[in-house]
């Protein structure tokens, strides 16, 4: 029998919230706050987040990713 465990350090994006902006970049209502863990993951299964939590604000169209609250 074989089994193959891996295991390391991945980052995770979780949305967070349902508040929408609009894109500085390219005007696009598709701004979400995303909240950025890092984790110790096991068979690709997030068990231990560790290291601090990044906030910041993702636009899902062009790709933009901002630490500052769009203004609108
Ligand atoms: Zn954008």
């Amino acid at each position: 029998m074989f089994f193959c465990f891996t295991f390391g350090f991945d980052n995770f994006k979780r949305r967070s919230g349902d508040r929408v902006w609009t894109c500085p970049n390219c005007s696009a209502r598709d701004v979400y706050y995303v909240k950025n863990n890092e984790c110790f993951t096991f068979c690709f299964i997030p068990l231990i987040p560790c290291g601090p939590t990044k906030h910041l604000y993702e636009c899902h169209t062009c790709g933009r990713v901002n630490v500052c609250q769009p203004p609108f």
